[in-house]
């Protein structure tokens, strides 16, 4: 059995093929999908998907760092609710920075930048005080990322930066601070030799595979639009490079999943 550890599922939600996705999951041995919140959008589907398919979809909720809206800290004061209701979710996120999505002029994009810090860390904290874990989404801003975890009294082993994209160093620095980074399809693609080398560089027990669906399918699907089934074949692809079994793989991911987000 594999952990889709991070997609979204709104959008098979929103037309209408979920059911599919979900049943080529199943088929894949995929058995249980974290749907991860980026605004108010998501959230409500999103408790509503767990509460209907209780063992296989759990989910998060955060402000993504491009879905800041001017009313921010109202729809931030919605999270609490979320964690008292009957179907809680098992994390915060995605939450973090984005320097790729920056508007041209350099001031706004200092304005921007600065918004999503002060964001990033009100959600830090709201995760700090409920002792829960945190999907990050650094988007070239890496080591800003990691300066604004250290300047909260966070928790690094509650710390996943999702969709690892950087190199053996950085995975080095947050498995140094007890933080971890998950992978994706892209460590299939032909140009991503630092990303395999972070994969190799970190612990085994932290290691985690993600779909982030329905973006970034892995070869042989890339190109297609992504979705849970096909983090088979990302965790096939990783499972080779670590030369271990894929049931091996699996056992080890999922277990590593698990205990992260405290899943049932
Ligand atoms: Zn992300
Ligand atoms: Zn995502």
């Amino acid at each position: 059995m594999l952990i889709d550890s991070h997609c979204h599922l709104e959008s098979f939600y929103r037309k209408g093929n979920l059911a599919d996705v979900l049943q080529n999951a199943a088929e894949a041995g995929v058995g249980r999908i974290v749907t991860i919140g980026t605004s108010v959008k998501d959230w409500e589907i999103y408790r509503q998907l767990a509460a209907q398919y209780r063992s296989k979809i759990s989910y998060t909720v955060g402000l993504h760092p491009t879905d800041v809206e001017d009313d921010w800290e109202e729809q931030l004061d919605r999270v609490p609710d979320f964690f008292e209701n009957e179907n809680p979710p098992v994390g915060i996120g995605e939450i973090g920075l984005d320097h790729f999505h920056l508007p041209k002029s350099p001031q706004d994009a200092e304005a921007v930048k600065s918004r999503q810090i002060l964001v990033f860390k009100k959600q830090l904290e709201l995760a700090s005080s409920m002792n829960c874990p945190v999907v990050v989404h650094s988007r070239n801003s890496f080591h800003e990322c990691v300066k604004v975890i250290d300047e909260t009294d966070t928790d690094w082993s509650q710390i996943v930066f999702h969709c690892f994209a950087d190199g053996p160093e950085e995975i080095r620095l947050l498995n140094e601070r007890g933080g971890r980074g998950s992978f994706t399809g892209i460590v299939t693609y032909k140009n991503a030799e630092s990303i395999r080398e972070a994969l190799l560089a970190q612990d085994m027990e932290r290691l985690m595979v993600e779909t982030d669906a329905p973006y970034l399918a892995p070869v042989p699907m890339r190109g297609k639009r992504n979705e849970s089934a096909y983090v088979r074949h990302t965790a096939e692809f990783c499972a080779r490079l670590l030369s271990m079994e894929a049931a091996e793989f699996a056992r080890q991911t999922t277990a590593n999943a698990e205990r992260f987000f405290n899943l049932p």
